[in-house]
């Protein structure tokens, strides 16, 4: 965690850092957004006069650009490499995230952890997760960590549902009497550990550089990822003609009861507690491609030839603002989202800076700052009973890697408010 912790310092640090210095005139194509919210002109100069001026920052942005955090588990990458995920067809990356009616969990005494051919074994590896992925390479697939073999059998990503002797629809693949999970393992770990971190990393690539590439390919997966955004439906909302996407939520298949932990309600792709970490980071990557979202014609050709139901840019932006913002914001003021204390606060305000809507219309940010401080976030009384006594009284240590961001993206937020 205090690994994770320093990186998260870091990759902060490298876009924030208030040194802000005039753009050299090489600098003269970067881009300039004129509607960044968090990503505003003098945050991004800061970033590029940092990689001028330091190791540190060069290595962020090598980090960024090159090299990608090592894919594992459901959750912990923050990054991958912008160049790979750049470099792919525009089919290929608009599958990167899997169809959100694939679940992303099951009753884990059904064959959790357990590979069809090694057995209980795996779990020598990890008990949890043993699976790796290599989404470019190996698409829609998990690795066996003992014997090295790929599952499913079958290329689902292609159409094809029953290929080889182990093949899985989306269901899970039932082999020799029992039914093993393979699909929603991957879809599980290819969004946490792949999908949003190469949002970030595109999206900041794109403001590193200046190469439009980086933010095409950036806003083409998250449009993607707005078509298959979970939501809790819009009924009391402003929004209420909205798509109902409660089936896709992460217990949605189960009427919004875990199949295992009983009694653990919530999520939107992800559970009620990682699902914060994403958003935040999915409210920063919209910020920098915002413009994009809302002004590629290439772009919005393309997606509307997936079948988005959009006819200008900023239908587009609008489509996905409320299919991935807004809908976090439902989910959070509903209390679909609860994480480690700082987890919903954190994401609620990157929701409310990005989203930047001050309207008559619900939920939207103004919602979402009275919540954090005057709501069920209780920011306005932790800050007073806890913040005094320097460290919260939490005894975990992700939420206190939580409570140490949280003032900052309140700050953030608060002079627009
Ligand atoms: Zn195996």
């Amino acid at each position: 965690m205090q690994h994770r912790q320093t990186l998260r310092v870091r990759l902060v640090g490298l876009i924030m850092v208030a040194a802000a210095a005039a753009l050299t005139a090489a600098d003269a194509a970067l881009p300039v957004l004129t509607s960044g919210r968090y990503y505003t002109p003098a945050r991004i100069a800061a970033g590029l006069e940092n990689v001028r001026r330091f190791d540190w920052a060069r290595e962020q942005r090598e980090r960024i650009l090159n090299r990608g955090d090592a894919i594992r588990y459901y959750l912990g990458p923050e990054v991958t490499a912008a160049r790979d995920y750049a470099a792919l067809a525009d089919d290929d990356l608009w599958l990167l995230q899997p169809d959100a009616s694939i679940p992303r969990t099951y009753d884990l005494k059904e064959n959790g952890a357990v590979c069809p051919v090694h057995g209980e074994e795996v779990r020598k590896v990890n008990v949890w997760c043993p699976w790796s992925i290599d989404p470019i390479g190996h698409p829609y697939q998990i690795r066996c960590p003992l014997g090295g073999e790929w599952y499913p059998s079958n290329a689902y990503h292609r159409g094809d549902r029953t290929s080889g002797a182990f093949p899985d629809d989306g269901t899970g693949c039932v082999y020799q009497g029992q039914r093993y999970h393979f699909l929603k393992e991957y879809a599980a770990m290819v969004y946490g550990s792949v999908v949003v971190p190469t949002l970030s990393s595109l999206s900041q690539a794109y403001l590193l550089t200046g190469d439009a590439a980086y933010a095409y390919k950036g806003a083409l997966l998250m449009v993607r990822l707005a078509t298959q955004y979970p939501n809790y439906g819009w009924d009391g909302t402003s929004f209420a003609s909205l798509e109902n996407r409660f089936e896709r939520t992460y217990l949605g298949p189960w009427n919004n009861e875990h199949p295992y932990y009983r009694g653990k309600k919530g999520g939107l792709v992800h559970d009620l507690i990682w699902e914060n970490i994403h958003l935040e980071r999915l409210a920063l990557a919209y910020d920098a491609l915002r413009e994009t979202i809302r002004g590629d014609a290439r772009l919005l050709a393309y997606v509307q030839g997936k079948g988005v139901p959009v006819s200008n840019g900023e239908e587009l932006r609008a489509y996905v603002e409320d299919y991935i913002l807004r809908a976090g914001a439902q989910a959070i003021l509903a209390g679909h989202l609860r994480g480690n204390e700082g987890h919903h606060q954190t994401a609620a305000m990157a929701v409310a800076l990005a989203l930047d809507d001050l309207s008559d219309r619900h939920p939207n940010s103004l919602d979402l700052v009275d919540w954090v401080y005057h709501g069920h976030g209780a920011t306005a009384s932790i800050l007073i009973t806890a913040a005094t006594r320097a460290r919260t009284t939490t005894a975990s240590s992700s939420a206190s890697c939580a409570w140490r961001g949280w003032p900052s993206a309140c700050g953030r937020a608060i002079p627009r408010c």
